[in-house]
């Protein structure tokens, strides 16, 4: 029932996309292109505030990050220190029938009555396979479905009027191994790697193969010496970056949610290692409880600074309207965790698609995942590239000299075990690494180090898709003649809203109202994106823009121009699209109002 209720929901959000402008599939006069979605004229705003809004505060509010705008394609070899070449990819399984693709762990466990076959044969032409070949089947229906099935398989294979050979039946449980549209056993499953490949220059051979990025941040990785060098910053301090990635995904689905081109936002926040600090401070502060740990502190190992990204990352999200209820923060398992990263939380929105929990309650799905990185990232870029990625740390050396011997074997022992287990795990053979690893352990003691990474890393199309289906309500509304109607209202928080107001003259046949409605417009539109209408009944106008999600309607009547007494002269009806209430404000005070809103709101 809820599922029902919540396809139908997604039905609504989708078409509504289409109607009003925020998305539009790719090429849809050519029939549109899978995985690719295109944003109207309200999307391109939301998505222009995202992103905005995100570049506010991750870099233009702080004074330790700075940003970045690399390439989208970049020298192949970023690809192999990132391990993206050999391990970005998604197992991926096919139907034995309709050839359809599905990502192996995206099947759902199904149980029923698996029906086997040795082979089919053809007597009038004689011809004749051996492949074996099964069909899963739920309780209940005839086998006859899944000959109908296995008969399809054989005739694939050139088997035109199959008799089955061999056939037997036997329970089977939680299995994934079978096509759930029609029963068809999958082949077993293979990996894909979901990097899209181009060749850069005129020759099209091995040597020019190229790839466009799967992620923004290893332009980042790769780039840090340059901003370090140019940027006067001092570990800790980050770089962000925003811009398109692409991953050729087996199976994109959910409207934008997985889509093969979108944009990421992200930031490496570079911190000293663990050892570091407590050479420095004489020991690593650790987080005290759940919850914000507020202002960085000098004294931060790698879990507060994890801790206060995640809650920062959650102050963002409903600094720009989605509600904490909405959100949930998972934390990876051990099995989940990629080998380098200590410790990841993926921040899941409530979408209506995502799954339910056994008490019904959504699950989410990812809009973010904020890892603690280790040093990995930096120390494959520096083997793989030659180029040294340490920074030397002022205030390291001279803190390590102070030190205790004890002090300096225990903290050495440490960064040399880390070191160690980092570069046996890239596959060097055991005596390479320990030499390696202790050259990197008596640099620590000189103040030179890999710096450590925490990087949150979010979805621009998946956090617009979040703020949509956040923002759809129906509601009941007066029409022009006071009968209750079905209103489809998008409450976006000002802040994101595509359009913040309309301005609206109260007809456009009176040139006065006309006259001063446009100076109105122009008197905000330096400020924020303004709507002008005059087209229609003003009920109307004013549910077209509670669709569109824009906040507030200005409207220009007989009272602004005077007509209705001095003191009503030059104020204008202010209209609120959540409550739907109205109240008389001075055009001289407009602006300040709608600032203070939008801002605060
Ligand atoms: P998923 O498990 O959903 O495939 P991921 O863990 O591979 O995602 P990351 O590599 O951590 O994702 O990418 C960071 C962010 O980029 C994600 O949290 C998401 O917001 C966004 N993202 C990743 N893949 C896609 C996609 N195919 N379409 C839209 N956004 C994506």
């Amino acid at each position: 029932m809820a599922e029902a209720k919540t396809a139908e929901l997604m039905e609504k959000i989708v078409s509504l996309c289409k109607r009003r402008g925020f998305i539009f599939q790719s090429s849809e006069i050519y029939g549109g292109l899978n995985g690719f979605w295109d944003y109207g004229p309200l999307g391109a705003e939301l998505k222009r505030n995202i992103k905005e809004s995100w570049w506010r505060s991750m870099t233009q509010m702080r004074d330790d990050v700075v940003g970045l705008e690399a390439t989208i394609i970049m020298h192949p070899k970023i690809w192999e220190a990132s391990g993206h070449t050999s391990t970005f990819s998604d197992l991926m399984v096919d139907c034995l029938v309709t050839r359809k693709r599905f990502r192996a762990d995206q099947i759902e466990a199904q149980s029923g009555i698996a029906y086997f076959y040795q082979g089919a044969s053809d007597s009038g032409s004689g011809k004749e396979s051996k492949d074996t070949f099964s069909v899963l089947l739920p309780p209940g229906k005839p086998p006859e479905s899944a000959r109908k099935v296995a008969k399809q398989f054989y005739q694939m294979r050139g088997i035109e009027n199959a008799t089955l050979l061999g056939e037997r039946s036997e329970a089977a449980q939680n299995t994934t191994r079978y096509n759930p549209e029609n029963g068809a056993l999958l082949t077993e499953p293979r990996p894909f790697n979901l990097m899209l490949k181009t060749y850069v220059g005129p020759v099209e051979s091995e040597d020019n193969k190229s790839y466009l990025r799967p992620e923004t941040a290893q332009a980042i990785f790769a780039q840090f010496k340059n901003v370090l060098e140019v940027s006067r910053q001092k570990v800790p301090f980050g770089i962000c970056q925003i811009g398109k990635a692409f991953r050729n995904e087996i199976n994109p689905r959910n409207f934008t949610f997985r889509s093969r081109e979108f944009e990421q936002m992200e930031l490496e926040f570079f911190i000293r290692p663990d050892e570091a600090i407590e050479a420095i401070y004489g020991s690593v502060a650790k987080p005290a409880g759940p919850g914000h740990p507020g202002e960085p502190q000098p004294n931060w190992g790698w879990q507060l600074w994890h801790q206060y990204w995640v809650e920062e990352r959650f102050r963002y999200y409903e600094s720009i309207g989605l509600p904490r209820q909405s959100l949930v923060e998972y934390w990876q398992k051990s099995d989940e965790l990629a080998h380098y990263a200590r410790a990841t939380v993926d921040i899941l929105y409530k979408f209506p698609f995502s799954k339910r929990d056994e008490k019904g309650e959504l699950m989410g799905e990812e809009l973010e995942g904020v890892a603690a990185r280790s040093d990995f990232d930096l120390s494959q870029h520096q083997r793989f590239s030659g180029k040294s990625m340490t920074v030397f740390d002022e205030e390291l050396k001279p803190a390590w000299s102070k030190l205790s011997d004890a002090k300096k074997a225990e903290l050495s022992q440490s960064y040399f075990e880390a070191r160690q287990r980092y570069l046996s795990k890239t596959g060097e053979p055991a005596e390479k690494a320990d030499k390696q690893a202790r050259v990197d352990a008596e640099a620590l003691g000189k103040g030179y180090y890999i710096p450590h990474v925490i990087e949150p890393s979010a979805g621009v199309d998946r956090l617009a898709l979040a703020l949509i289906c956040n923002a759809y309500r129906e509601d009941q509304a007066p029409d022009e003649k006071g009968n209750m109607e079905t209103r489809v209202v998008m409450k976006f928080h000002p802040r994101i809203a595509p359009v913040k107001v309309a301005v609206f003259p109260l007809l456009k046949n009176k040139p006065e109202l006309v006259k001063k409605a446009l100076e109105v417009r122009d008197l905000l539109r330096p400020e924020m994106s303004v709507f002008y209408d005059e087209a229609g009944a003003i009920g109307r106008r004013y549910r077209r823009q509670d669709e569109a999600g824009t906040p507030f309607g200005v409207t220009i009547d007989f009272e602004t121009l005077g007509e209705k007494g001095p003191e009503l002269k030059d104020t204008a009806t202010l209209r609120y699209r959540d409550s739907m209430k109205q109240e008389r404000v001075k055009i001289s005070e407009l602006l300040q109002i709608l600032i203070k809103q939008i801002r605060f709101g």
